[in-house]
This record gives C-alpha cells, sequence and structure tokens, in this order.
C-alpha cells in the first residue's frame, strides 16, 4: 500500500496530464505534485495513438491561440531544448470544391488577416503539383452514387505538420521529473475522495448540509490526499467524475487510423511546392472527411477518417480497428481522388477514442472544490496540450488571465461552463 500525500495530484499521464503536472510544478516548485497513471508508462492511453498533426489553421480565435501557442512551444522544444519528437512541418493541404471555398471565404479572409501563412492554390497548380490527385470525375453511376465533389482548389496552411505524439509526451514527462516532479505508474485511481469541507468526524458524513470538496483518490494501492486533484484521464475521466455527480462534458467515440506502405504511394513522398521535405502536406478530401499523411520516419501513410455519424458514443478500454470499414467505406472514395491506392491494403491499423465535446468541440477546463478536470480536448489535444496544461496551473493560482507561450493572453474562464466564450470552428475536419 502506498500513501503519498501531496499538494498537487495529477490523474492521468497522457498528454494533457503532463503538461499540465510540468506547468503546475513550474509555477510552483515548493509545492509537492505527484502524477498518477494506471498504466506502465506515459501517453498511453489515447495521445500515443493520435496521428499526431497540428495546425494553426482555423477560424476560430480560440481554436487559433491555443494551437499557435501550442506550435511554438513545440518549435522551442525542439529547437532550444533538443527534444526528438519527429516536429515535420509538412503542412495542411484542405481540398475544396468551388462551393465549398465559397463557404469558408469568410474564414479565410479572417486567417489571412491575422497574418497566418495560407495559400489557396488553383485546380491547374494542384494537378501540376499533385499528378496522383483527381479533380474532375465522369458523370457515371459510380460517381453519382458515391456523390463525390469536384477539387476546384486548395487551401494550403504552412504552419502545420505533425509530431510524433508519444515522444512529445516524454519530453514533458522528462521536463516535469527534471523540475522534481513525482510520477507513480500502475497506480489506478479508483474513485475521487469527496470530502466534507469541515469534518465533524461523524459516520455518514458528508451529509448534504455540508459543504463538500475532492479530497483526493482512492487507488488500487492505497488514498492519496492532495491539496487539489486535477483529473486529466481523457476519456476515463467519466469514470471518475460521473459517481460524484460532476458533468465531463464529452463523450468517448472511436476512431481508427489505417497505415499504408506500398511502392505504389512513394510518389506521394516525391511532391514539390509544399515543404521543404519535398512530401505531400497531411491532405484532406473534400468529400466523407478523409485525411492522409505522409510518415516521413518510415515512410508510410496514415490515414483517418472522421465518421461523426453512424458511429455511436460509448467508452471502450480497448478499442479494435476495423479493416472492412477502410476497404468496404474510404476506400471506395479514397481511390476516386488517389489511384495510387488502388488494390493497397493496410499495412497496419490501430483504434483510440476521441473525448468528444459534441456542443461546441473545444476542450473544457473547470473546477470543483479541491478538484480542477482538463479534458474534452475532441481530437485536438496533441496540438493545443502546451495552451492547456498553462490554462490548469493559471486555474490552480487562481488567476483571471494566462500568458500562453509566445506572449498572447488568454481569459481562463473562456474554457470553463459558467463564463465559456468560444466560437465555433468552419475549418472542421
Ligand atoms: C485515432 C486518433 C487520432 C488523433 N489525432 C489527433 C491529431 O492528429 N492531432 C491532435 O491534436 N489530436 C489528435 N487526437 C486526439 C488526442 O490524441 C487527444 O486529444 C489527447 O491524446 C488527449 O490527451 P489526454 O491526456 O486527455 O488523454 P490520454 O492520452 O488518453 O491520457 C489519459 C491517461 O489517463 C490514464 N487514466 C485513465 N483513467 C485513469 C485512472 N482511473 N487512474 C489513473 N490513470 C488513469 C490513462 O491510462 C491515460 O494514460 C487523436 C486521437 C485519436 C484517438
Amino acid at each position: 500500500m502506498i500513501r503519498m500525500d501531496c499538494d498537487i495530484l495529477v490523474v492521468g499521464a497522457g498528454i494533457l496530464g503532463l503538461s499540465s503536472a510540468y506547468h503546475l510544478k513550474k509555477l510552483n516548485p515548493d509545492k509537492e505534485v505527484l502524477t498518477i497513471d494506471r498504466v506502465g508508462g506515459p501517453g498511453q492511453g489515447n495521445s500515443a495513438k493520435s496521428e499526431g498533426g497540428y495546425r494553426n489553421l482555423f477560424s476560430s480565435d480560440v481554436n487559433y491561440l491555443l494551437a499557435e501557442s501550442t506550435i511554438e512551444f513545440m518549435h522551442y522544444l525542439d529547437d532550444e531544448l533538443g527534444y526528438d519528437f519527429r516536429m515535420d512541418q509538412i503542412g495542411y493541404l484542405f481540398l475544396y470544391s468551388e462551393e465549398q471555398l465559397d463557404a469558408q471565404k469568410a474564414a479565410l479572409e479572417k486567417i489571412e488577416r491575422r497574418g497566418s501563412e495560407v495559400r489557396i492554390l488553383e485546380k491547374r497548380d494542384l494537378k501540376e503539383m499533385i499528378p496522383e490527385l483527381a479533380t474532375d470525375f465522369k458523370d457515371d453511376d459510380e460517381t453519382g452514387l458515391l456523390s463525390l465533389e469536384p477539387v476546384d482548389c486548395g487551401v494550403f496552411g504552412a504552419n502545420c505538420g505533425s509530431v510524433d505524439a508519444d515522444a512529445l509526451v516524454r519530453a514533458y514527462e522528462a521536463e516535469y521529473l527534471r523540475l522534481g516532479g513525482d510520477i507513480l505508474y500502475n497506480v489506478e485511481a479508483e474513485s475521487l475522495m469527496l470530502e466534507p469541507e469541515m469534518e465533524l468526524g461523524i459516520s455518514g458524513e458528508p451529509f448534504v448540509w455540508q459543504g463538500v470538496k475532492i479530497g483526493g483518490v482512492r487507488t488500487s494501492r492505497g488514498d492519496i490526499k492532495a491539496g487539489k486533484t486535477v483529473v486529466a484521464a481523457g476519456v476515463w475521466s467519466e469514470r471518475l467524475l460521473k459517481p460524484v455527480g460532476i458533468d465531463p462534458y464529452m463523450r468517448p467515440k472511436k476512431r481508427q487510423i489505417f497505415t499504408f506502405r506500398n511502392t505504389s504511394l512513394s510518389r506521394l513522398f516525391n511532391v514539390n511546392g509544399f515543404n521543404s521535405q519535398g512530401v505531400i502536406p497531411l491532405t484532406i478530401l473534400p468529400k466523407a472527411s478523409i485525411l492522409f499523411r505522409p510518415e516521413l520516419s518510415e515512410g508510410s501513410i496514415w490515414l483517418a477518417c472522421a465518421d461523426d455519424y453512424g458511429r455511436s458514443f460509448g467508452l471502450e478500454d480497448d478499442p479494435q480497428a476495423e479493416e472492412g470499414y477502410y476497404t468496404d467505406n474510404i476506400y471506395h472514395v479514397l481511390v476516386k481522388y488517389f489511384s495510387c491506392f488502388e488494390g493497397v491494403r493496410p499495412a497496419n491499423m490501430w483504434a483510440g477514442q476521441y473525448a468528444v465535446n459534441s456542443f461546441d468541440g473545444q476542450p473544457v477546463i473547470t473546477g470543483f472544490e479541491g478538484m480542477i478536470y482538463v479534458g474534452a480536448a475532441s481530437g485536438s489535444g496533441i496540438m493545443k496540450c502546451d495552451a492547456l496544461g498553462r490554462i490548469v496551473a493559471a486555474k490552480y493560482e487562481g488567476r483571471d488571465e494566462v500568458e500562453l507561450f509566445g506572449e498572447r493572453t488568454f481569459t481562463v474562464s473562456d474554457l470553463g461552463i459558467e463564463k465559456r466564450k468560444v466560437e465555433s470552428e468552419s475549418l472542421i475536419i
């Protein structure tokens, strides 16, 4: 049995838990900060299963601030501190029909006004740069059935790309440990301890008339009492929050990644005009929310699909990828746009879960006496991790504003519930 009372306890050593733990310890060097995770290492929940994509190409100011400051901090970790998490700035390319581009006009004007590097590419440019891309389709039965969108243009964001999310989590872990933070692996929080604010020592406490707080967690290896408990348990946060009546504001949904290694895809690694690596950017098709990117370390393509409808919400401990989902669904659309995928089967595949905030798609950082909850990152926790960690640390200090990396100010309550202030996003994948 362990007994590790501490000032701040972080439950979950994923990217959001470790970014929070790092910023909490950095701001509070004299406080005991302890992080626990139920598995044997960092990031082994959903962080390491991620596509690792990052972008600053957002219409919403909140999305932009969270991602842009995190991207800059990742550059700092990489360039200045020497961590290697394969930050490949290959860009994001949204392929659009004329109609889809029209719908994004206001969003793109806003992005340009901000000064973000964005380029609109015409069809003839795209055809020249990516000869594998089909832009127009014959008016036949199959095209009609698939209701394919033509590719009339592309929107290219340069300050976007991919990272090795597993290695990024480990960089945060190393920095946190260097500051003197503690971590215990293979320790599962079984429940949050709901306690009276003023304990009377009468059995049955807390009574309805007593003020209550979270005083720590019961774990598989004993109780841990904490001045503040940060719940950063990803999709599993609901198992801790729901029993004490706290809403996690997210629902888990399965997402899959299929990877491909095949000589017929080699030309996607020889595409000029987008990035210094000479490869196709992370590319989003105009139909069926299919996206793929090159993984430069192994010469493979990683593909995902944002299947919002027709897939139920529900927590799964070990979600499995479905090859049939690729062959019977994604494949038919994909080969129409990129015939180089014809006959190519996945070399590998896996599944994880998004923590989906289906109301506004933005992360939530909220509190309760003795507790802070960070989650509901809705598929963008990697690219927003540093900003979210800083906001958690500012909330702990009771500050109204926080300085994100790159001297950008953010109002802490904007991601809370009572005074939530986020706008909807136009550039959704
Ligand atoms: C297929 C897929 C692709 C994605 N692609 C991208 C992308 O391209 N870009 C992007 O930004 N984001 C992406 N995401 C989303 C991103 O991975 C998440 O937003 C992010 O990993 C969430 O981090 P987290 O720390 O909240 O959760 P997790 O990484 O899941 O961490 C939660 C941790 O808590 C631990 N835990 C759970 N319960 C307990 C308990 N009771 N006691 C102790 N420990 C516990 C778990 O073991 C886990 O380590 C993707 C996600 C998936 C599934």
